[in-house]
């Protein structure tokens, strides 16, 4: 079964060919643009789309050596998202369905930064049910309990900020571009992650909560610049680690107690946060430590590519479980929906 799958639900165009549950091509078109404001900018997102998408899947169709007339499917993010941004996405995978007359198949992104994890590649481990997913995203924070393929539940979630908006607004507010979230992984792997302690926000059972965090790193940066003007190049790095530390201790803290209410040790990551060095390490050590079992995805599958959308598509054709033509774009889409 060969599936051509579309991702365009924020800032990048992508789209993929799988074959079954292996990847031939992941193609990811990042959009430029939306350096210079220091954040996306939905109208732009969706013209870059539009020019984009037909280049994109032309790559990924060549990529993998595939002929459009030997597809199976075609698979697209429905939501959530950006609406200009999916409808790109959306009308573009309708259209060549209805053209080539092949099955369409409309999937849930958030589904698919967990369901990444069934892409079989060469040494990969593919994690059994039921398994915890915590989804680390640009929009998103969530525990998932996922009992099966498209059986989830949601334990807990962020009562206001995302975790990749943290790192976001962070490091805007230092003065990094846009998105700043790798920037300040990068600084903070030369930096002494115990140099500035951040305070950490009281929040009950699963749920998370992030804007707190943003505003006393705004403070502390106003209060040290007033002192000393370069007091942001001369501690960047150790500001950088004091700042990924303090999430990956809120976010650790969360799956531990997940673990403990549940019973299960199996534990995957998925969304933009999961190439985070911190979280990556501080699994890698809880394996050791208690005894869990951990899915870490490969760089590739952790920010939006159309392989993750792909393996859904996968997944639910095996299922017969199609959309027809009356389908249209959903900005907000919850993952159990
Ligand atoms: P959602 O999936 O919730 O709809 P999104 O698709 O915009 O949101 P992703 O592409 O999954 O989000 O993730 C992007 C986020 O991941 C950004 O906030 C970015 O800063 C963050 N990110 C990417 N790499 C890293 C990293 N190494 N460390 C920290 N954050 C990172
Ligand atoms: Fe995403």
């Amino acid at each position: 079964i060969y599936i051509l799958a579309i991702e365009s639900s924020c800032d990048d165009t992508s789209a993929a060919v799988l074959c079954n549950n292996k990847k031939l091509s992941n193609i990811v078109a990042t959009q430029k643009i939306h350096e210079e404001y220091g954040g996306v900018v939905p109208e732009l997102a969706s013209r870059a789309h539009q020019q984009n998408i037909v280049p994109v899947v032309h790559q990924a169709l060549a990529k993998a050596n595939i002929d459009k007339k030997q597809l199976s499917a075609i698979a697209f993010t429905r939501g959530p998202g950006l609406m200009g941004s999916l409808l790109v996405g959306t009308s573009f995978a309708k259209s060549l369905s209805l053209g080539l007359n092949i099955s369409l198949i409309e999937v849930n992104h958030m589904q698919a930064h967990i369901l990444a994890h069934f892409i079989e590649e060469e040494n990969s481990k593919i994690p059994a049910f039921p398994f915890l997913a915590m989804t680390i995203s640009g929009g998103h924070t969530q525990i998932v309990l996922v009992k099966d393929y498209f059986k989830m539940e949601i334990l807990g979630q962020t009562l206001d900020d995302a975790v990749g908006e943290a790192f976001d607004k962070s490091a805007k507010i230092l003065g990094l571009p846009y998105p700043g979230g790798p920037l300040i992984d990068k600084y903070a792997q030369l930096g002494n992650p115990k140099a500035f302690p951040f305070p950490k926000p009281k929040v009950d059972g699963l749920d998370f909560s992030f804007s707190g965090l943003k505003t006393s790193i705004l403070y502390f940066t106003q209060k040290h610049t007033k002192e000393n003007p370069n007091f942001l190049e001369d501690n960047r790095d150790d500001i950088c680690a004091s700042i990924q530390y303090t999430i990956i201790d809120i976010l650790m803290s969360k799956i531990k107690k997940a673990v403990k209410q549940t019973g299960v040790k199996r534990v995957a990551i998925g969304g933009g946060v999961s190439a985070n060095s911190g979280i990556r390490k501080a699994l890698f050590e809880a394996e050791k430590k208690h005894g869990w079992e951990t899915f870490i995805p490969k760089f590739e599958y952790c920010t939006d590519n159309a392989a993750m959308i792909g393996i859904v598509g996968y997944l639910k054709y095996k299922d017969a479980n199609f959309s027809d033509q009356s389908i249209t774009a959903k900005a907000r889409y919850v993952i159990n929906e």
